[in-house]
C-alpha cells in the first residue's frame, strides 16, 4: 500500500536486514526496541488492524504463521521467556497500520 512504511520495507524501498523472510511473513529488529530483543513479525499482506481480519482461511492460518514464526525466533536465541503482542488501534499505541507481532525479551 502507498506510504505504508512496512509494505515499503518489504518491498525492500527502505533496506532492513531482515530476521526471517518466506513467501508470505518477514521479520525484522523494532527501530526503537522496548527491551533487549524487540522483534516485529509481519505478514507480506496488507492488513490494517486486526479488526480488519478477514474470517478466511487465509487469514487465520497467516495469524497462526506469525505466531510460530515468532516462538522459532524465542528459540532460536534460546529465550528462557518472552511476550507476544498484537496493538490494535491508535488508543492501545498502535502507530503502524499494518498488522505486526512484537516479540520482546530481555533474555
Ligand atoms: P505499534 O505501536 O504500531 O504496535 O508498533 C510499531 C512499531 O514499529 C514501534 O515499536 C516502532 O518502534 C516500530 N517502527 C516504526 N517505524 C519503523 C521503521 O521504520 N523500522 C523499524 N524497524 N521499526 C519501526
Ligand atoms: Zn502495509
Amino acid at each position: 500500500m502507498d506510504n505504508c512504511i512496512f509494505c515499503k520495507i518489504i518491498n525492500k524501498e527502505i533496506p532492513s536486514e531482515f530476521i526471517h523472510e518466506d513467501n508470505e511473513i518477514i521479520a525484522f529488529n523494532d527501530i526503537n526496541p522496548a527491551a533487549k530483543h524487540h522483534v516485529l513479525i509481519v505478514p507480506k499482506k496488507h492488513i490494517p488492524t486486526i479488526n480488519d481480519l478477514n474470517e478466511s482461511e487465509e487469514d487465520e492460518l497467516l495469524v497462526g504463521k506469525m505466531t510460530v514464526i515468532a516462538r522459532n525466533i524465542a528459540k532460536e536465541r534460546e529465550l528462557s521467556g518472552y511476550r507476544l503482542q498484537f496493538n490494535v488501534g491508535r488508543s492501545a499505541g498502535q502507530i503502524i497500520f499494518h498488522i505486526h507481532l512484537h516479540l520482546t525479551s530481555d533474555g
